[in-house]
């Protein structure tokens, strides 16, 4: 069997280089077929070296003649391709089996959905993308025979937790709830009046993942895990009152789901997302991932409590935004992404990325988005509101 073509998108990410340590272990069954980056171009080239792509695409024009000219000179035959147009590409190409979606951020948006349009097996870690457009990434999965599997290990896990035929619905298949589990990040016990002088060093270093900055802030606002209860609704078709938020300092139970019979049913193992990564690439088959095996006797103990959404007010946004549907969610992320990158740049402070999003939200009225178009046009209001909260307060 010829060897199955592989597309990662965000190669240069934590995510990108997860995927790529799994795939070396397993060369009779993948092949790199293209890989991306945006601004590491170094680290793109190296990549290009070791794994020896049939494609690569760079942020730019101008960088990708540059990381072009750098592999000629190293004797590959790789092609070089340019910026979204050439995200889209490769993630679509006819020989693609398999697309991993790990660029961050709305960026990930036109190269996923051109996955899923193509009818790939699509592995998303980009939740952005389906926390945008939703119901029409949905839709696109369902018209063009995509198969969607989660790498957020959350989804991941309540996909495993789940029967096979979950798509007749969670009622018809006996389910009660989804339990979305959260580290509470490294912020959970600090006071929160403390919470506004905290810098971004402090936001990403997370105690139990290590991951990139953005969604490590995310995931010390615990907006990471608001993306993430919209991003189960979508996937599993839940309303937002089925899923509940649990928090798990430890991050060994990765998510559960509680059926009517009383049953629980649960994913555990050692936080490294190469487990999540290895399962969707193999699935329904299963290969080593390189992760060791989860000692229960060294860890012990598991520990449970409810989230604070004083503490926490972006959760309780998120999941205002969830229960507004339309241009809600999208409007939460731009504005997001947007607080999050003044909050890395230290132009505000950490609670002022609440307020933002929350000002964000508040100044415009929910609109349905039954096209592209319009989820994107939500987008960039959200951005166009957010630069002006920025401005207005001298940031
Ligand atoms: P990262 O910052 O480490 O990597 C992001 C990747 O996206 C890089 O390859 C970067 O070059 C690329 N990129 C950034 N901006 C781009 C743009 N404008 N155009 C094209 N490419 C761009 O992030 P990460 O931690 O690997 O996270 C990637 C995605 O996976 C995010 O959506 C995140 O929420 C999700 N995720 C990550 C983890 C984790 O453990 N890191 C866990 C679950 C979900
Ligand atoms: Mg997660």
């Amino acid at each position: 069997m010829r060897p199955q073509q592989i597309t990662v998108l965000g190669a240069t990410g934590s995510i990108g280089l997860s995927t790529l340590d799994v795939l070396a272990r397993h060369p009779q069954r993948y092949e790199v077929f293209a890989l991306t980056g945006f601004s590491r171009l170094t680290e793109l080239e190296a990549l290009c070296l070791r794994h020896r792509p049939q494609f690569a695409v760079a942020a730019d024009e101008a960088t990708a003649r540059e990381l072009q000219l750098r592999l000629r000179l190293a004797g590959l035959k790789t092609e070089v391709l340019a910026g979204e147009a050439g995200l889209c590409a490769v993630a679509a190409h006819p020989d693609v089996d398999a697309v991993m979606a790990a660029i961050v951020g709305a960026a990930g948006l036109q190269p996923t959905l051109a996955a899923v349009r193509a009818g790939k097996r699509v592995l998303l870690a980009n939740k952005e993308a389906l926390v945008m457009s939703g119901a029409l990434f949905m839709q696109a999965v369902r018209e063009h025979n995509a198969v969607l599997l989660p790498i957020d290990s959350e989804h991941n896990a309540i996909f495993q937790s789940l029967p096979r035929d979950f798509g007749r619905g969670l009622s018809a298949v006996g389910v009660r709830r989804i339990l979305l589990t959260a580290s509470g990040g490294p912020f959970r016990e600090m006071p929160v009046s403390a919470l506004a002088d905290v810098t971004p060093e402090q936001a990403c270093k997370h105690p139990n993942w290590s991951m990139g900055r953005k969604i490590s802030v995310d995931s010390a606002s615990m907006m990471n895990k608001g993306l993430e209860l919209i991003e189960a609704c979508w996937l599993f078709d839940a309303r937002p009152e089925r899923v509940e938020v649990v928090i798990h300092p430890q991050s060994v139970i990765h998510s559960l789901v509680d059926y009517v019979d009383g049953s629980v049913l649960a994913q555990l193992g050692n936080p490294d997302m190469r487990t999540p990564i290895a399962h969707a690439l193999a699935w329904p088959e299963r290969i080593d991932a390189g992760v060791s095996a989860l000692d229960l006797f060294k860890i012990a103990r598991l520990d449970f409590q409810a989230p604070d959404e004083q503490r926490f007010p972006c959760l309780r946004l998120a999941r205002q935004a969830a229960e507004a549907g339309g241009s809600a969610p999208a409007m939460l992320n731009a504005a997001n992404e947007m607080a999050v990158a003044a909050f890395l740049e230290r132009r505000i402070r950490f609670t002022e990325i609440a307020t933002i999003i929350e000002f964000v939200l508040n100044a415009e009225a929910v609109v349905s988005v039954e096209a592209l178009q319009a989820v994107l046009r939500a987008d960039s209001r959200a951005r166009e509101l957010a630069q002006g909260w920025l401005q207005q307060h001298g940031c």
